[in-house]
């Protein structure tokens, strides 16, 4: 593209993928160039109030990992991934200010943020008369389908998926990959060689990896950008480390359900700690984007055809109901999901702050070894299991007594997983302030410990 033609610009967000890829889909209906941006989100690595940045090391690298792996699948097919780093929509609507861009297209993301920055790109967009499309990507159903299925009195789960059920809605096929070969690649000089503006994608790698270490420290919390190309340790005790990327996403999908039908037990397995099938391990993949919950919800009625149903691959949909459930919730509620009394509309107050305990609970010196073992694992490998988050998560909430924000914000920091719904959903729940709330959703890590790690093998790995 010249700078007098127009381009349709796609902003990637956490939808790092060309399959069932919705804005993609869409932008690439016509024969017009396309634009892929990418913003590293620079309030990601700035700090929060518990005295740590909002992600750790572990968790940025896997998000750019996944976007290398982006920027050489839209290579292939002679795209380019124009990537950055500041505040995403100061930074996108520079780029429509700069002209050129004849539409935008971007997946809805259920955040708070990133619906601040949605509604203000929408603003800016069309004051200029820039058309701005929006698409349901990472969901399975359309929050206009299904938001009146949650009440706004703080409506459960449950109800919700009831509720879902009777109406017979199922989620539609995922989208085919488009012909890129159709539109071309959207290049101008003047805006794409400006100095830390969109530059392509190797460009920044270079930019980013490479600074002397005194760069580093001028830049303050900004290093931690320009360490993400160093490689990152494998803890050997680590049972299962994901690759980036969507073909590897997709590959973990096909092993899990055909290969080693692990599927079919999943509804047995799902609460264990050790080994790689227990659970699917799809969410690294999923809160990037680079795997669609649509892809798997399809996958798994296609193991049904093929294998008959069971309850595994059943179980399996009802906890990506869980997650679609928490998506459509953190729309409803916004910021109210991150203030200490959550979405409750009967508070049971948490006065308490960030102390010595939760100090003790981050690094995994609580004493306590079935809690220790899995802070350990979780600031080792970026990632814990589901029983494991509701017992530490009960742990510091009941026990010690802690702000629950504060065990959220640390999960945040450290989970490659990280996904803000998910995340503050599963966490207003836990300590009684979600939606649903009781204040004595408590569970006993010593009988948790009896139950799911009998002969102690879990603790002993991860404390040793
Ligand atoms: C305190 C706490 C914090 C959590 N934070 C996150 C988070 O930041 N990101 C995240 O993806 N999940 C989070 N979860 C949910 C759940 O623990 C993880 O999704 C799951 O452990 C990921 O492993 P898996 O992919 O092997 O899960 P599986 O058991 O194989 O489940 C398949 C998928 O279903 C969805 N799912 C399963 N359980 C839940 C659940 N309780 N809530 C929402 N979705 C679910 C996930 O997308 C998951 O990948 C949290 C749970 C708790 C209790």
């Amino acid at each position: 593209m010249n700078a007098t033609g127009s381009c349709h610009l796609i902003w990637l967000r956490n939808d790092l993928r060309i399959h069932d890829q919705p804005a993609l889909f869409a932008a690439a209906q016509k024969q017009i160039p396309l634009e892929f941006v990418y913003v590293l989100d620079e309030r990601l690595i700035g700090p929060t109030a518990w005295g740590f940045n909002r992600s750790g090391r572990r968790r940025l690298s896997w998000i750019m990992a996944n976007v290398q792996e982006l920027h050489r699948q839209l290579a292939s097919f002679g795209h380019t991934l124009y990537v950055s780093l500041g505040h995403p929509v100061n930074l996108i609507t520079n780029r429509l200010a700069a002209g050129g861009v004849s539409q935008v297209f971007l997946n809805d993301d259920p955040g708070f943020e990133e619906q601040k920055d949605a509604d203000q790109l929408r603003s800016f967009a069309a004051a200029r008369g820039i058309p701005c499309s929006f698409f349901s990507g990472g969901d399975l159903f359309e929050f206009s389908q299904v938001s009146h299925l949650l009440d706004h009195q703080g409506q459960g789960f449950t109800p919700f998926r009831q509720k879902l059920e009777r109406t017979g809605f199922v989620p539609h096929e995922p989208l085919q990959l488009p012909d890129l070969s159709r539109c071309s690649s959207s290049y101008t000089e003047s805006i794409h060689g400006r100095d830390g503006f969109l530059v392509d994608w190797k460009q920044w790698q270079a930019q980013m990896g490479f600074k002397p270490e005194q760069e580093i420290s001028e830049h303050g919390d900004r290093g931690l950008v320009f360490e993400l190309f160093q490689d990152l340790p494998v803890d050997s005790r680590c049972d299962f480390t994901p690759q980036p990327g969507e073909r590897c996403g997709l590959e973990r999908l096909h092993d899990y359900f055909f290969v080693g039908r692990s599927l079919q037990t999943y509804k047995e397995t799902r609460n264990g700690m050790l080994g790689s099938t227990f659970s699917t391990r799809f969410s690294p993949w999923l809160a990037v984007g680079s795997l669609s919950a649509r892809s798997v919800w399809a996958e798994s009625l296609r193991f049904e055809a093929t294998f008959g149903r069971n309850e595994g691959s059943e179980w399996l949909r009802f906890e990506l109901l869980w997650r679609e459930y928490f998506r459509h919730l953190s729309r409803l509620w916004g910021r109210r999901l991150f203030m200490p009394e959550g979405t409750a509309t009967t508070y049971f107050p948490r006065t308490e702050r960030a102390s010595a305990p939760f100090e003790q609970w981050c690094m995994g010196k609580t004493g306590h070894l079935f809690i220790d073992a899995h802070m350990n694992e979780l600031s080792s490998t970026g990632w814990m299991s589901n029983r494991g988050r509701q017992v530490v998560a009960s742990y510091l909430v009941h026990h010690l007594q802690g702000d629950w924000r504060a065990g959220a914000a640390w999960f945040e920091h450290q989970l490659i997983d990280y996904d803000v719904a998910s995340n503050y959903g599963n966490w207003t729940y836990l300590a009684g302030v979600g939606t649903d709330p009781r204040p004595n959703r408590v569970f006993n890590p010593d009988l948790q410990a009896d139950r799911y790690d009998p002969s102690g093998s879990y603790r002993r790995k991860w404390t040793s």
